[in-house]
């Protein structure tokens, strides 16, 4: 039987595993964690039943996501929820931006600036899934839907910064401002608009959705369809010499490029050796999750109702603390994100007291505790916060490298997602995924799409894998297949 092995078990490492194993090949997956899921799990640290995702909190991207979809995991177990309102951006007057899962009401909310708003979003909307097919995998490869795709893609080549001059409100610009600042980069770049556009796109499409259960519920379904199709899953197996992998037809890695090029040393070529160890990465997150009694008194009443809540004020400030945290440098009011994903899930409460997960943007490897600087944000937006929070856990830039090195320096998207980094992974080549050595294939989101628990940088990668063993590359996503590699 074709064999493959892939070493971590991050929600890209499952999928393509899953897949895999799906396409009839005997799949084994080595995990350094004593339990799969990576960059999406979730846990009760505070109090019991007191539901914290670690990291991934909200997926626009994965609901739609081809990956996800062709597993069929709604099959085992996972529910996608939304809260009444996807996101808002408040600011200090006490008026917000704010954006519902339709365009149209977004657009009528936004008031004078709303035409322009569903001008720039609605054509993309209401072909998202067409587009997916297209934005969510390799640039370098003809496209199924080349008109669709010029369309999405060319405001998405402009920065930010440019876009915003789109909007005449406050509210419309710090709203762009903060679903653009997704991007952790100066938002004067090229390309800087990317992946806000494609938030927003996927977000009107598809909904802010969250997990039922947490996000541990995306990864736990995957592994179970990793396992109903053969694969076997080892946690605690840190991998730290491709000598340790066992003997396989393909070996998929979900692991960052610096420690790609570690574990395979001097087997990689000369080439990709040197992209790999100029891989840039990006700045850091510095998490604080909180339980909250009575939940978050935000003076902006849509906050209340909002599953993600973006604290940074006008679209300028924010645009100056992106700037400074990518320069290194910590700025007094950082960036902060805010996840009450109670609200579209209850189950994760427990009675009145409520899981809030926030985290900010701070510079790559920030070693200061910027727990303060969290709170300071909260309270600027809803005075009196800070009475209500009965338990705390801060997670540090190097407590997220320390527990997966895919996070070295806190840098929560696999890498810096500057213009070529975004648009090609860590190298320039027709196959992003292929590390040079025959077989052996990167999965990771340092790869494209990117960023997120959409699974699909280990669908890509999976594609590959299948391409070198003579099967059909789109076996990965098709119709479940016939077992087709003997
Ligand atoms: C604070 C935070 C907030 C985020 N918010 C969101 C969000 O709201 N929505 C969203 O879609 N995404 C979000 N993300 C990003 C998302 O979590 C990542 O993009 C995603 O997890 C990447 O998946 P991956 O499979 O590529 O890698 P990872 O999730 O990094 O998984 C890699 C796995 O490999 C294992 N591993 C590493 N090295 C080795 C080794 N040497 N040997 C064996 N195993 C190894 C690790 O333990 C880990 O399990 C967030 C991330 C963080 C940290």
């Amino acid at each position: 039987m074709t064999t493959a092995c892939v070493v971590g078990g991050g929600p890209n490492g499952l999928a393509a595993a899953a897949l895999l194993a799906r396409a009839g090949l005997r799949v084994t997956l080595l995990e350094a964690a004593d339990e799969t899921g990576g960059g999406t799990r979730s846990d009760e640290a505070l109090l019991p039943g007191l539901l914290h995702d670690h990291c991934s909190a909200v997926h626009p991207l994965a609901v739609t996501s081809p990956a996800l979809r062709a597993l069929d995991l709604e099959r085992h177990g996972l529910r996608w929820r939304s809260a009444d309102v996807d996101c808002v951006h408040p600011l200090d007057d006490g008026t917000a931006g704010v954006l519902l899962r339709s365009v149209e009401e977004t657009a009528r909310l936004l008031g004078p600036d709303g035409d322009r708003y569903r001008a720039l979003l609605a054509p993309s909307v209401r072909h998202w899934d067409a587009l997916a097919q297209d934005t969510m995998g390799p640039l370098l490869r003809v496209p199924a839907h080349p008109w669709l795709l010029a369309r999405f893609g060319l405001p998405t080549v402009l920065p930010a910064r440019a876009l915003a001059r789109l909007f005449g409100t406050p509210q419309a610009r710090a709203l762009w401002g903060g679903v653009a600042a997704h991007a952790y980069r100066p938002l004067s770049g090229l390309f800087t608009s990317a992946i806000g556009l494609g938030i927003l796109t996927a977000g009107h499409a598809a909904g802010w959705a969250v997990a039922e259960g947490g996000s541990r519920s995306i990864t736990r379904a995957m592994e179970n369809a990793l396992r109903e199709n053969g694969g076997t899953v080892h946690t605690g197996v840190r991998v730290t010499d491709h000598r340790q992998i066992p003997p396989a037809d393909v070996t998929l890695l979900d692991l960052d490029p610096h420690q790609a090029a570690r574990i395979y040393g001097d087997r990689l070529p000369a080439r990709v050796r040197r992209a790999y160890g100029r891989f840039r990465r990006g700045p850091g997150a510095f998490k604080v999750d909180l339980a909250v009694e009575g939940g978050v008194p935000w003076t902006s009443e849509p906050a209340r109702r909002a599953g993600t809540v973006h604290l940074g004020g006008t679209f300028a400030e924010i645009a100056r603390t992106e700037r400074e945290v990518s320069a290194g440098r910590m700025p007094e009011r950082p960036f902060v994100l805010v996840g009450q994903q109670y609200l579209a899930d209850p189950s994760r409460s427990v009675g009145d007291v409520h899981p809030v997960w926030t985290y900010a943007h701070v510079p790559h490897g920030y070693d200061e505790d910027a727990t303060e600087a969290v709170l300071r944000q909260l309270e600027r937006f809803a005075p009196g916060v800070r009475e209500r929070v009965v338990g705390l856990r801060a997670t540090r830039p190097a407590d997220f490298a320390a527990a997966n090195p895919n996070f070295a320096g806190g840098d929560i998207l696999t890498g810096a997602k500057t213009a070529p980094q975004l648009l090609f992974g860590p190298r320039f080549a027709l196959d992003p995924y292929s590390t040079g050595v025959p077989g052996v294939f990167l999965c990771s989101a340092a790869t494209p799409p990117g960023p997120g628990a959409h699974g699909m940088c280990g669908a890509g990668a999976a594609a590959s894998a299948l391409r070198h063993l003579g099967i059909p590359a789109d076996t990965a996503l098709g119709p479940r297949p016939e077992r087709l590699a003997g």
